[in-house]
């Protein structure tokens, strides 16, 4: 037998003309006025239909709704930065869905805030609402994502173009292992009993190699930037060594910067 139905505490007013259902049965009691003012789309605030005593039953679920509703009546908004990701991911998409404008913006902000603790989630979302700055500033973020679970959650032609994407930065990472390899593990210098090689160099090589290892992210121009940054104290004794720096850096850095944003490919 089914349970009876519970009542949003907050949402539960007496002069209400509009019942709302979350997905796991909870009703919200609501003024039309308010959904129609806030929204352009919202199920049930058309004029002339007569909705009291009916139920507009919605997809999603109480702890969404309860978010969403909070941002079409004067009051004071929720604090997002208190949600989890997951959350936070729900009330964005309901948001748009249901074109509630005073949620929008603030969603967006505080997904892109998010872009690296859950970088797929934001891509789609930015992608499936035309957000395309945020597209790009996620897109890197996601390159360590297992394909085959990509290719479950895109929608569309999304997961042609990240593949694509995600080809051009492969190959910029083996072009970048390559470089780094031939630009020789140790170069001589001259002591007074001969040349001698340098030992700076290799243990700076073997640190920089490992973290490139570690992720397809790390190639993306700001983070290759911070990693080449926090190794380079290792080469500062030598200037032969910091001249190799410079040129390995700019070549990674520099063909970061060149390759194409995720927007900007075609498929
Ligand atoms: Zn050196």
């Amino acid at each position: 037998m089914e349970s009876d139905p519970k009542y949003s505490e907050r949402f539960c007013s007496p002069d209400s003309d509009i019942t709302v259902s979350s997905s796991d049965r909870v009703l919200f009691k609501l003024h039309r006025t308010n959904l129609g003012v806030h929204s352009d789309i919202f199920p049930g605030v058309e004029a002339n239909i007569p909705v009291q005593d009916e139920i507009v039953a919605l997809e999603e679920e109480a702890s969404t709704l309860e978010l969403l509703f909070q941002y079409v009546y004067p009051q004071r908004q929720p604090d997002l930065s208190k949600l989890n990701v997951r959350e936070l991911a729900l009330l964005a998409e309901a948001a748009e869905k249901y074109s509630v404008y005073s949620a929008m913006e603030v969603c967006r902000l505080y997904m892109q805030a998010a872009k690296k603790r859950m970088p797929m989630e934001v891509l789609m979302y930015a992608a499936r609402h035309g957000y395309t700055e945020l597209c790009d500033e996620a897109a890197p973020y996601t390159l360590d994502a297992d394909a085959a679970v990509a290719l479950k959650v895109m929608e569309g032609d999304l997961f042609k173009k990240w593949m694509l994407y995600r080809e051009h930065r492969l190959r910029h990472h083996r072009r970048i292992y390559y470089s780094a390899i031939n630009l020789g593990h140790t170069h001589e210098f001259e002591e007074a009993d001969g040349p001698e090689e340098c030992y700076l160099w290799p243990p700076f090589l073997w640190a920089i190699l490992q973290e490139l290892g570690k992720s397809l992210v790390a190639i993306h121009d700001s983070e290759s930037q911070e990693l080449f940054k926090k190794h380079r104290p290792m080469l500062e004794d030598c200037e032969e060594c910091m001249r190799r720096y410079f040129s390995l850096e700019t070549s990674v850095v520099t063909g970061s910067f060149f390759l194409p944003k995720f927007t900007a490919i075609q498929c």
